[in-house]
């Protein structure tokens, strides 16, 4: 079976000589794990930092080993009663055809409700982290102006729909060219800006006359520091992820304005969605309901080939996705 492993960590923005397609044997299955063939596997940002050999929240790859993350795959063999052969999983063993997996770990999905994609995007992880992010962690309330970056990406674009939804009176979103900006109109955002054609602060302020009472952030640096500076009195930051410095090899220079913090009485709230799985039945229920109705759509890019994963996590990297990217094997 392929797989593809870290061959070498990245210094800076990584490249295909960091990766290694290999092929190697698949065991013997013991008693209570299934062997599924991946159908299609989610690439994230946060593989990122688990390519750097530094203690995190998650330990970083091996080298000269598969790496790992979501994928959605039918089970091909089986030593667990829980789930017979035929079976459509998610689970943690992505970056591979075939994955040895203990059933325990392997939550078995609906792909009449929605393809096998949706479970590594909207109904998954990342539509966890959209709806925990904004309703849990910035607190949002009916009413609220609401900024979020990365807003043509898988967190951002679901994140924006979900606050109209539930009665944000604007939602202002940055990304990063004009054919995801002219997208997000489409999706029902109020106003939307290429961060590209100025300063963030500039085109925040024209798009948010009366400030932002939430800012869901994406990409840290130069958005986070316009974000701080648009806030009205009492506004909540959930501080997502910070993909704007995720490659870089020097400290980010913004935000510069943190003092504000004070005087308008902010809070910035880090989060994980590993620690928010108490909301994903809630969750569930949302995003099922908004699929099927039509009030919320989600974007996908998809790379094929399990040899190609390499490019797709680059290519996301670089913002060559709009909407969740994925690998379909
Ligand atoms: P996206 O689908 O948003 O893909 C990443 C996007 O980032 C790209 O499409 C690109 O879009 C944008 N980007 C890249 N570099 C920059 C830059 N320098 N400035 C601004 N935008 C940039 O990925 P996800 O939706 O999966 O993740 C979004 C964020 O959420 C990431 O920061 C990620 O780490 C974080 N996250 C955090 C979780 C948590 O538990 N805290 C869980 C899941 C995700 P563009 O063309 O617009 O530049």
């Amino acid at each position: 079976s392929k797989e593809i492993q870290l061959a070498s960590r990245p210094q800076g923005w990584p490249t295909a000589e960091n990766f290694r397609l290999t092929e190697t044997v698949i065991p013997e299955l013991e008693d209570g794990q299934v062997l599924v063939r991946n159908i299609v596997m989610s690439v994230d940002p946060y593989m990122r930092g688990r390519m750097n050999d530094v203690k995190s929240y998650l330990p970083p790859f091996a080298l000269d080993a598969p790496l790992d993350g979501g994928a959605v795959g039918e089970v091909i063999a089986s030593r667990a009663e829980s789930h017979p052969v035929g079976t459509t999983v998610v689970h943690g063993l992505g970056w591979r055809e075939l994955a040895v997996v203990p059933a325990a770990t392997a939550r078995p999905v609906d792909v009449t409700v929605a393809p096998a994609s949706a479970y590594l995007g909207a109904l998954g992880m990342t539509g966890l982290t959209a709806y925990a992010g904004l309703t849990s962690i910035a607190q949002f309330r009916e009413g609220d102006t609401v900024f979020v970056s990365g807003a043509a990406g898988a967190v951002g674009s679901l994140v924006g729909q979900m606050a109209k939804l539930l009665g944000a009176s604007r939602v202002i979103g940055s990304a990063g060219s004009p054919a995801k900006v002219a997208r997000l109109l489409e999706l029902g955002f109020d106003a939307a800006f290429d961060y590209h054609d100025g300063p963030v602060a500039d085109q925040l302020a024209a798009a948010a006359p009366d400030g932002i009472d939430v800012y869901f952030d994406n990409v840290g640096g130069e958005h986070l520091e316009a974000a701080i500076g648009a806030m009205n009195h009492g506004g909540r930051i959930a501080m997502c992820g910070a993909i704007a410095q995720y490659n870089s090899t020097e400290p980010p220079a913004a935000p510069r304005n943190l003092a504000a913090v004070i005087g308008r009485e902010l809070t910035l709230r880090g989060f994980l969605v590993g620690t928010q799985q108490h909301l994903a039945p809630e969750f569930r229920d949302h995003m099922t309901r908004w699929l099927t109705e039509g009030r919320i759509r989600f974007d996908e890019t998809a790379v094929h080939g399990l040899e190609n994963a390499p490019a797709a996590f680059i290519g996301l990297m670089r913002g060559e996705n709009t909407g969740k990217m994925v690998v379909t094997l």
